[in-house]
């Protein structure tokens, strides 16, 4: 078998770059993590940030308490502000890739509040994904916002169907953590986590507190409280095999979560 970097180097510069051989070669190498002890939230657009001061005072105060035991990667939203871009866009027809970026700039405007809420403890707001110093951050003050859109801006890869760009904040957050190989990725949005039916319009709907992605899609729930897209993400990924979904606007939750308890809806790859 190639292991060797001799043997890789080999393999790489005769084959295909996706030869089944090689792509078995380059992942050879024994697994690294580049910030093993951060978590990643994702404070919700929608479901959080659009609240103003009732969603985000006390969350902010529990982030704050949060950071002196946990290093918090915390990646925003887009919301309200977003889809409305979205539908003016669609309507003038134009491109996922402009929609995209439209919807980064709501993403960015919300990780702007946060910085400046968060200032007076040191904590920064990064921009865009400009993540080079967030090493710098977390060694200072155990947490840095940034914004959760993925910045594929005009190369982003157009959905099957309409113009709505398919990886938004959810995934951009998850693909953070997965390329950073985080300890955890917890969703921060105003359910309790997963129902049988959305909660806002089904008054019979069950709730789930653990379920894998294969049974989500099963049960018809691929396209519900997460992007649909993350599913796929969540079951390629390599380092983070599971994320956790709460409801960020009951008080203790989100200290619950990261202290690693089971307050919401566990979805794993497996
Ligand atoms: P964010 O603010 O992070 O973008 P969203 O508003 O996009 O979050 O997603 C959370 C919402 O998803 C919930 O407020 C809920 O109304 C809706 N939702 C739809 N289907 C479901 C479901 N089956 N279980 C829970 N929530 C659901
Ligand atoms: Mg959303």
């Amino acid at each position: 078998m190639a292991n060797t970097t001799a043997e890789l180097e080999a393999l790489l510069m005769q084959r295909s770059l996706t030869d089944a051989q090689l792509l078995k070669a380059a992942e050879a190498s024994a697994d690294f993590r580049i910030l093993p002890q951060a978590t990643v939230l994702k404070i919700g657009g929608q479901s959080i940030i659009d609240r103003g001061r009732a969603g985000l005072y006390p969350l902010l105060d529990e982030i704050v308490e949060a950071r002196k035991k946990h290093q918090l990667l915390i990646g925003t939203g887009a919301g309200t502000r977003a889809r409305h871009l979205y539908s003016i866009a669609a309507g003038l027809n134009l491109p996922a890739g402009v929609l995209s970026q439209l919807g980064a700039s709501v993403a960015d405007q919300n990780a702007a509040m946060l910085g400046q809420l968060l200032s007076k403890y040191g904590i920064s707001t990064v921009s865009g994904a400009g993540m080079s110093a967030v090493p710098l951050y977390l060694a200072e003050v155990n947490a840095v916002i940034f914004s959760g859109m993925p910045p594929y801006g005009l190369w982003t890869r157009p959905a099957a169907e309409g113009v709505i760009p398919p990886y938004r904040t959810d995934a951009g957050c998850f693909l953070l953590a997965e390329q950073f190989g985080c300890k955890a990725m917890i969703y921060v949005k105003d359910e309790n986590g997963l129902y049988t039916a959305n909660p806002k319009t089904a008054k019979d709907a069950k709730f789930i507190p653990k379920i894998s992605v294969d049974e989500m899609k099963a049960k018809g729930l691929q396209d519900s409280i997460l992007e649909f897209p993350m599913l796929d993400l969540l079951k390629a990924a390599r380092h983070v095999h599971q994320v956790q979904v709460i409801n960020g606007l009951v008080p203790g939750n989100l200290t619950r979560a990261l202290a690693g308890e089971h307050v919401g809806t566990i979805i794993t790859a497996s």
